[in-house]
């Protein structure tokens, strides 16, 4: 039987993404999906609807995928019922896009692409799909994982299927998370969340957008499909019982503080703000990515774009160690980046449910962060962070490329479409190709139109910036930066 070098459980967006970051870089990639088909009605809209932040449209965007996806292009007047100004929200207080300072984020380039995007989980699947296929992934569906098995040299999945490194990417309940015995610790659920679709006979009575009421929170966000909040500790959700319209109409009313009446209930789900994270991404050859490694409320919608994180920050440096091109620890890099960023996300939901809970401390809190929301500093802020893009005068290091534009009109992002790393160098420094092609890494020399004070930049193949020149390069700190990140051609071995 083929040994994979890398088995992913499930073909989600993130099991997706990452199966195609793997391709990219050649390694042979299986994905076990336990469901037999891949849609479901909630991954359509608008069940499906997921916001996409910056760092997620740029990974699409450095891989040539955004463009590939139109759904924020017919979904311009789906969500009318809001402020057509509002840029996105905390804990359901909006800012403002005419609020926010965007000379701030200094590494963003005009032309750059947008800082945040509507998606559907269906249509993005999809186009995972069809890329990944394209690039030689093997997806089995109806095939759940349900054991795995590691030693030194590889793993065994469902005591049969032999690969070399197994990743999680099963979403919340992750067997892989389980069987493979990673710790999970968190917080527990405050309120069960509603996402229903129904016919409501007197729609009038509830306040279009979204309501904090002295019971909870709703959000109307079309006529027929409305979300709600309420705090019963997760109670209803862990119970695991079906939405009935009596149940749906009961929560709707007790929250909305009407008499409105649910005439026929077609869709509905529940979700909880239970806050869980994993107290590692790696046990051995077993490794997690996405819900399967953290899990939150997808208030301020985070999730999926903490989940591409994940992916496109694993993707090349799990190829690198398949090929044994890896540096020691590039691997073990992956948890010490990741773990933080996704701790930092689970705080931030927590944050909101801390200020919704239907209690005058809460009101009290919530009425300050409505004022703060409005001033330009606190939608800036706000928007920095939902959007993942880093503001005030912090080192380009660590940060994502800026989208610099040469003059033949090539962006960076274009340049990164390989997957490989680059070596930007806007000076001509002769040493800098010969460095670049002795780590095999891609040299691209030329002044861009807008410099923003650097001379070179080393960019990791996720789009992260490894090292940056602001003067003459010096040489012995670009070769140390390279040893951390990559090894020499001449030391390359693929055993
Ligand atoms: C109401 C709601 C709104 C949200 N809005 C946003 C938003 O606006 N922005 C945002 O960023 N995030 C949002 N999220 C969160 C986002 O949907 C998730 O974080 C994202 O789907 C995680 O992707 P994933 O691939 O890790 O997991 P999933 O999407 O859960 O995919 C996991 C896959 O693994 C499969 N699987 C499970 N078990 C097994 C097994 N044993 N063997 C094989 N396959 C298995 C599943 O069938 C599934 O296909 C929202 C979530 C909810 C509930």
């Amino acid at each position: 039987m083929k040994t994979y070098d890398v088995i992913i459980s499930g073909a989600g967006p993130v099991g997706l993404f990452l199966a195609c970051e793997l391709a990219l870089a050649a390694c042979s990639v299986l994905i076990l999906e336990q469901a037999a088909e891949p849609q479901t009605p909630f991954k359509l809209l608008p069940f499906g609807v997921r916001g996409l932040s910056a760092p997620s449209i740029e990974a699409l965007d450095r891989r040539g995928l955004l463009d590939a996806l139109d759904i924020h292009k017919r979904m311009k007047n789906l969500f009318a019922a809001g402020s057509p100004r509002q840029a996105g929200h905390f804990a359901g207080l909006g800012f403002r896009h005419d609020e926010i300072d965007e000379t701030q984020w200094k590494y963003r380039l005009p032309g750059s692409p947008p800082t945040h995007l509507i998606s559907e989980m269906a249509e993005l699947e999809t186009v995972l799909t069809a890329r990944a296929l394209a690039l030689g992934v093997e997806i089995r569906r109806g095939v759940a994982v349900t054991g795995v098995a590691q030693d030194a040299d590889g793993v065994r999945v469902n005591g049969t299927i032999p690969g070399r490194w197994l990743v999680g990417c099963d979403g919340a309940r992750s067997v892989v998370r389980k069987a493979a015995g990673f710790g999970f610790a968190g917080t527990e659920p405050e309120f069960t969340g509603y996402t229903i679709k129904a016919d409501i006979a007197d729609g009038a009575k509830l306040r279009p957008g979204r309501t904090v009421t002295s019971a909870g929170m709703y959000f109307q966000t079309q006529a027929d499909h409305i979300l709600i909040q309420d705090f019963d500790g997760g109670a209803f959700h862990g119970a695991k019982q079906p939405v009935t319209l009596e149940h749906a109409q009961a929560v709707l009313r007790r929250i909305s503080g009407t008499d409105v009446q649910i005439a026929a209930l077609h869709l509905a789900t529940t979700w909880t703000d239970r806050a869980y994270q994993a107290t590692s991404y790696r046990e051995g050859r077993i490794l997690l990515a996405g819900d399967a490694a953290h899990i939150h409320s997808p208030l301020g919608g985070q999730g999926l774009n903490l989940g591409l994180g994940d992916a496109m920050n694993l993707g090349w440096k799990l190829a690198a160690t398949v090929h044994g091109t890896a540096p020691d620890n590039l691997l073990d890099s992956y948890a010490a980046e990741r773990i933080p960023v996704g701790a930092k996300v689970l705080d931030w939901s927590r944050a909101q449910v801390a200020i919704m809970r239907p209690r005058p401390e809460s009101r009290a809190l919530y009425e300050i962060f409505r004022d703060l929301l409005k001033t330009k500093d606190g939608a800036t802020y706000f928007a920095g962070r939902v959007w993942g893009i880093p503001a005030g005068d912090r080192p380009v290091a660590g940060l994502s490329v800026p989208n610099f534009e040469f003059a033949d009109g090539t962006r960076v992002n274009h340049l990164m479409r390989g997957g490989r790393a680059l070596l930007l160098d806007f000076d001509g420094d002769a040493a800098l190709r010969t460095l670049a092609g002795s780590y095999g890494i891609k040299y691209v020399g030329g002044r861009p139109t807008e410099t923003l004070g650097l001379t070179a930049l080393l960019v990791r193949p996720d789009g992260v910036v490894a090292w940056a020149a602001h003067a003459v390069v010096d040489h012995t700190e670009l070769k140390s930066e390279l040893a951390r990140w990559f090894v020499p051609h001449s030391a390359h071995n693929n055993d």
